[in-house]
């Protein structure tokens, strides 16, 4: 299944096939060798360590709530008896995972006063 999408090179509705272009656009930058030019729409976290299963939530949920309360990397990992990598770790997926504060005004608009 693929979502419809304003091509991001001419505008044109259409089919999203990457990189936030439609089908016809991205086989021809693909041809010219200009794909680059048109950064990814997801992410490759491919490779990038994440907690799966019962265990690795549950040692997630425990991470955060100790590093909720203070208590360093270091000591983490004595509480939850994994080693330190393994905390940085899961305080980095806790990053990724926590809900950005969303400002009520973008800086395009703020600058309106001119
Ligand atoms: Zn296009």
């Amino acid at each position: 299944m693929r979502a419809t999408v304003t091509c991001v090179c001419c505008r044109q509705r259409g089919s999203h096939w990457g990189r936030g272009l439609i089908a016809t656009c991205y086989r021809r930058h693909h041809h010219a060798g200009t794909l680059h030019r048109y950064p990814l729409t997801t992410p490759p976290d491919e490779g990038r360590w994440r907690p799966t299963g019962r265990v690795g939530k549950a040692t997630l949920r425990r991470v955060a709530k100790l590093h909720g309360l203070g208590f360093s990397a270091q000591s983490i990992g004595w509480e939850v008896g994994i080693s330190r990598r393994q905390v940085e770790r899961y305080l980095a997926e806790l990053k990724q995972t926590s809900p950005t504060p969303s400002p009520s005004k973008t800086p395009e608009e703020r600058n309106d006063s001119t």
